[in-house]
């Protein structure tokens, strides 16, 4: 009746065992988007109608959702993804890559109603790059998938979501953590304009950059200081807690029943790709939330922060996430 997956946690096969299993069973929870990286390095962009030759080619697994996903998994979390792939071969391989990283795929749709969501991605000699994104099956998450994983969700340490998939199914998910008093953390990117207030009262965490702080608080965001002053504003909407990150700078911490807002510096490294950093970031402060649930967010920022310094270091989004054994034994 049951089997061990490659984390070790027991899971059941019936419905009335899995509602029992899956009591504390997971401690990290994403409700949110995969995306294939299409990744072709040319010389220069082509113009429109005109063929090129590149000299490169790789796949890589992306999406904010699974990005955050797979950075938990890796630190230790027991972590189930909840999100939506096509029936084709990017969906398998997906589904493939998150049992690869431990992560349990049971809540992972599959339709043939879209297409697996797919970003390709042409980059020229100078870095830049020009890039096209099918969200697709991403889309198509909802209600169905939110209530074949409510008993989990009921039950998971730290719920995360983002604004990859669309904004009703995360709010929903939010609500649904919420009504159980499980820990929140909402990303909001990419950010979107006109986003509902109730985002804010649903977060526990609410953690955004720089770039995603401007736009919802029509602040300029460049420094610690102007970070800070955007941070209040979110605070003021109904958040338990707000981080901005600021890249190399780090980020600021806010927490409603305590000022000033404090900086936490990031450690000092050299970044080769930058890709993926805030996921990495949000992955891990989701893995301390769920493993030491009393410790300041500020220490927990402080880890996350040093995570997130080790991605910076290597090319690629997943490629250059952490594991647990990569790291030092203090962050532990
Ligand atoms: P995003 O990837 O969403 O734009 P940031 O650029 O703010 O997010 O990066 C998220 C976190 O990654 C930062 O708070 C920091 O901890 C780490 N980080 C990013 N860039 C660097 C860097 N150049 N050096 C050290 N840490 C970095």
């Amino acid at each position: 009746m049951s089997d061990d997956n490659e984390s070790g946690t027991r899971y059941c096969e019936t419905k009335f065992e899995f509602q029992i299993m899956t009591e504390e069973a997971f401690d990290v929870m994403v409700v949110g988007s995969c995306m294939t990286d299409l990744v072709s390095q040319a010389p220069r962009l082509p113009k429109a109608g005109e063929t090129i030759h590149g000299h490169k080619f790789f796949i890589g697994f992306g999406g904010k959702g699974a990005n955050q996903c797979i950075q938990a998994a890796r630190l230790g979390a027991k972590t189930a993804m909840v999100c939506k792939v096509g029936k084709d071969f990017f969906g398998d391989n997906y589904i493939q890559n998150f049992k690869d990283n431990g992560v349990y795929t049971d809540f992972v749709g599959q339709t043939s109603d879209s297409a697996t969501g797919a970003a390709s991605i042409i980059v020229n000699s100078a870095g830049e790059n020009a890039i096209v994104i099918v969200a697709g099956a991403n889309m198509l998450l909802g209600s169905e998938e939110l209530q074949k994983a409510l008993s989990a969700i009921s039950h998971t340490k730290v719920l995360v979501c983002q604004l990859e998939i669309s904004p009703q199914t995360s709010l929903n998910a939010l609500r649904m953590a919420q009504d159980y008093k499980v820990k929140t953390v909402f990303n909001p990117a990419p950010a979107i304009p006109d986003m509902d207030p109730d985002f804010y009262r649903v977060s526990d965490v609410f953690c955004c950059n720089e770039s995603e702080a401007e736009l919802l608080t029509g602040f300029s965001v460049t420094n610690v200081e102007e970070a800070r002053r955007a941070g209040q504003e979110l605070l003021k909407r109904g958040c338990g807690s707000v981080i901005v990150t600021l890249g190399p700078q780090g980020c600021v911490v806010l927490k409603a029943q305590e000022s000033p807002p404090k900086h936490v510096p990031a450690t000092a490294v050299t970044a080769v790709d930058t890709t993926g950093a805030g996921d990495s970031f949000i992955g891990a402060l989701a893995f301390y939330m769920a493993h030491y649930p009393t410790m300041p967010l500020e220490e927990m920022a402080r880890r996350a922060n040093q995570v997130a310094a080790v991605s910076v270091q290597a090319v690629g989004t997943q490629t250059s996430y952490p594991f647990k054994n990569d790291l030092p034994v203090e962050l532990f």
